[in-house]
């Protein structure tokens, strides 16, 4: 007897709940993707992340040959799909993984129920979170909105589900619809800018262990400090894998365990603990499924923003507002599909604050250009910076874009990197070329010769913004 396992965000075979339901009921997987895009709500993927999903389903795909099954290609509507599937290929269940998101949840709520009116087992697992967002919960029995105290509970309930391999050999099963080719799912279509990217990452499953080795083997040793340092690769660069899945999040735990040594005790602590922000982020997405779209702090309701200003909007896009580390960060996301965290906490801090664009306009641009673009950390992070979120640096913490680059790129090697017409300038300057303009003007005569805003009047006018709101 058959059972459709239904990929999405868990783009992998080792330590696969789903999948391991099927083969342990004894059932043939019927491996299947279905493309829906218009099912996600307000936040249908964007242009870099469809890039990589295209390699990570090829690369999926691939791993299940070697096995002797294959990965089946459908564009949506999703129910309908799953029905003709279900009667064609006579399968007795269906699995899959859960996602999070406000409007897949409820998609998926919808089909599991259709399922089972079918007289279908329908079955869904979790295999992206090291607890489910609604395990965790406050003594009043509600839902946590600041970090510290989420991650203290959570770490008393800890446990890590017991990892499983990957299977050796799949059953080969050849009823049903063959699928579309990956290619008519025109994922890799979009991004017209993404050539840059594929250098540097390696979608799929094999590319996120090949990451985490790269990582316990490097950057490990010194994280806790080194995570704040863009000039440095002293992060995982897992991000993208752990959005989609091709990487258990328990698994990277258990990987940091057995390497454990002395010295690197505290940093595995730093590490687990950035894992936690991500718990913290779908416990947040679930428990306050409007955040993506709504400030969560209602004050915020009578803030002004500035008015939308397409030229600076384009300015803060491009790298090029005139503020060196701002438009590194920015041109370093155009160019690799990813943004060091630091950075992109100032970048954020720059659009919401200096111009006093609404977060959504950050969130929408990262959402569209990061490969690791993810509704519940994107959505966390600039509701963070902005200072509307739950648990938010408060609003009239403004980071000043030059210390902050005087402290973590001190020689300013990352904005050199990514602002190659900067790296001329003296390292002082080169945080805040405006203050000597002839030598700016010599040295790159096409960079903005001062700031979109300046620095002192974008900050009054933003706590000035702030004071309007603060009795509210
Ligand atoms: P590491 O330092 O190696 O961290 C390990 C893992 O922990 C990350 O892969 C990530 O899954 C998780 N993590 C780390 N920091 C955070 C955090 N602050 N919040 C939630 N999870 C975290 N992360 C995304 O995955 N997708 C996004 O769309 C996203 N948007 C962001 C927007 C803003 C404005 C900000 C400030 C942060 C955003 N982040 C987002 C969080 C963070 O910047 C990235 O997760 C991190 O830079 C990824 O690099 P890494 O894997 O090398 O991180």
């Amino acid at each position: 007897a058959n059972a459709i396992v239904w990929f999405r965000n868990d783009l992998r075979l080792d330590d696969n709940p789903a999948l391991h339901a099927a083969l342990d009921a004894g059932l043939a997987p019927v491996c299947v993707y279905i493309h829906a895009p218009d099912e996600a709500g307000d936040w249908a993927p964007g242009a870099a992340s469809n890039a990589w999903r295209h390699r990570a389903l090829a690369a999926l795909d691939a791993s299940l040959r070697r096995r002797g099954s294959r990965l089946r290609l459908f564009h949506g509507p999703t129910l309908p799909t799953l029905r003709t599937l279900v009667e064609t290929c006579e399968a007795e269940a269906v699995f899959w993984n859960r996602r999070y998101e406000p409007a897949i949840e409820q998609r998926d709520a919808r089909i599991k129920r259709a399922l089972r009116e079918d007289g279908i087992r329908a079955e869904s697992h979790n295999g992206a979170l090291l607890f489910e967002p609604w395990e965790i919960s406050t003594g009043q029995d509600g839902p946590y909105k600041v970090f510290t105290p989420f991650w203290r509970k959570a770490l008393t309930q800890w446990r890590l589900q017991t990892p499983w391999t990957a299977p050796g050999a799949l059953p080969e099963v050849d009823d049903g619809p063959a699928g579309v080719a990956l290619q008519d799912l025109r994922l890799a279509a979009v991004p017209d800018w993404d050539s840059g990217f594929w250098a540097r990452w390696t979608p799929g499953e094999a590319g996120a262990h090949e990451a985490l080795e790269v990582f316990t083997d490097g950057a490990l040793r010194g994280y806790r400090d080194g995570r704040d340092r863009p000039d440095q690769a002293g992060t995982s660069r897992l991000s993208p894998h752990l959005h989609f899945g091709e990487i258990a999040p328990w698994r990277v735990v258990t990987a940091l365990d057995e390497v454990k040594r002395a010295g690197t005790a505290a940093d595995i602590d730093a590490y687990v603990r950035e894992l936690g922000w991500r718990e913290f982020a779908h416990h947040l997405l679930h428990h306050f499924p409007e955040t993506p779209n709504k400030d969560f702090n209602p004050r915020f309701a009578g803030f002004s923003w500035a008015r939308r200003d397409p030229r600076r909007i384009e300015a803060w896009r491009e790298g090029r507002t005139g503020v060196p580390i701002v438009d590194a960060g920015m041109r370093e996301m155009w160019e690799t599909g990813w943004m060091h965290n630091r950075v992109r906490m100032i970048v954020g801090s720059w659009l919401c604050k200096h111009m006093r664009l609404h977060w959504r306009e950050g969130a929408r641009w990262f959402w569209d250009t990061l490969v690791d673009a993810d509704l519940a950390n994107n959505t966390l992070g600039w509701q963070w910076i902005a200072g509307t979120g739950a648990d938010a640096a408060p609003y009239f913490r403004i980071f000043n874009p030059v210390t902050q680059a005087e402290k973590f790129d001190p020689k300013g090697e990352y904005i050199a990197r990514w602002v190659p017409e900067l790296a001329a300038l003296p390292v002082p300057l080169r945080f805040a070329p405006w203050r000597d303009p002839a030598r700016l003007a010599a040295a790159a005569p096409g960079y903005p010769p001062e700031p979109v805003v300046s620095l002192e009047a974008g900050r009054d006018a933003a706590l000035q913004a702030y004071r309007g709101i603060r009795g509210a």
